[in-house]
């Protein structure tokens, strides 16, 4: 995926939660100028985005909010069940598997995977299990998504891992950026970077030089 398209998809997820903002506040249509306003965007950037996406909808009268969220649930795949396998149960790891929203929203994590002996856990709500069962677990249930909650220094073998046995998407945690050649997309969550990246936009706020 390009980057226009990347970041076209980062505004229709922005869009989809304004409009499910609007929805609760009565809103029963809105404008692409509403939507603009909610996201600071554009209404010319939201309608371009809408027709990128083949979003239908009429622009003079307005859209119907029901129909876009329904339209941009088709886009984020809402519909069908997405599986996904995470490997690593530290603290981020354990916070994720019990994120009640991946169920409402049709991600589940279907399976845990970890080196350390002591954190497996087969019979749990999501089952944990060895590192070596991964590759097999993967190709026999063809899940296509992955987490990676690991260190850095392991993130590349399980990365390696997770690519070979067919996965098309990584979300990762560990905080080094996966490269990839591949068809794969991985999206790299360094989360001391993004408070650095807020601390530095702060503290240059407070000494207006930005
Ligand atoms: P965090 O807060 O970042 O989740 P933590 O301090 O709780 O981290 P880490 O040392 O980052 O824990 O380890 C996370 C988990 O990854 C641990 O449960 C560890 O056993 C597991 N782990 C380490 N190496 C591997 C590996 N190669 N394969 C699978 N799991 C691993």
């Amino acid at each position: 995926m390009d980057t226009t398209n990347k970041n076209c998809i980062v505004r229709i997820s922005r869009y989809k939660n304004a409009l499910k903002r609007l929805k609760g506040l009565g809103f029963v249509k809105v404008f692409s100028s509403n939507l603009a306003d909610a996201t600071g965007t554009t209404s010319a950037q939201v309608r371009k985005d809408f027709s990128l996406f083949g979003i239908a909808g009429n622009k003079r009268g307005g859209y119907n909010v029901d129909n876009l969220i329904d339209q941009m649930n088709r886009i984020f795949g809402k519909y069908d069940v997405h599986k996904v396998v995470l490997v690593g149960i530290g603290n981020i790891g354990r916070a994720l598997l019990s994120h009640k929203a991946f169920q409402r929203e049709s991600i589940r994590i279907v399976a845990a995977f970890d080196i350390d002996p002591n954190k497996l856990d087969e019979n749990a709500r999501i089952p944990i299990l060895p590192l070596d069962r991964l590759e097999s677990y993967i190709i026999e249930n063809e899940v296509k998504l992955g987490i990676i909650t690991v260190p850095a220094l392991a993130a590349q073998q399980v990365f390696t891992i997770m690519k070979d046995a067919g996965i098309k998407g990584v979300l990762n945690f560990a905080p080094l950026n996966l490269q990839t050649k591949d068809n794969v997309i991985v999206n790299n969550i360094n989360l001391e970077m993004e408070l650095e990246n807020l601390v530095y936009y702060i503290m240059a706020e407070e000494k207006k030089i930005i």
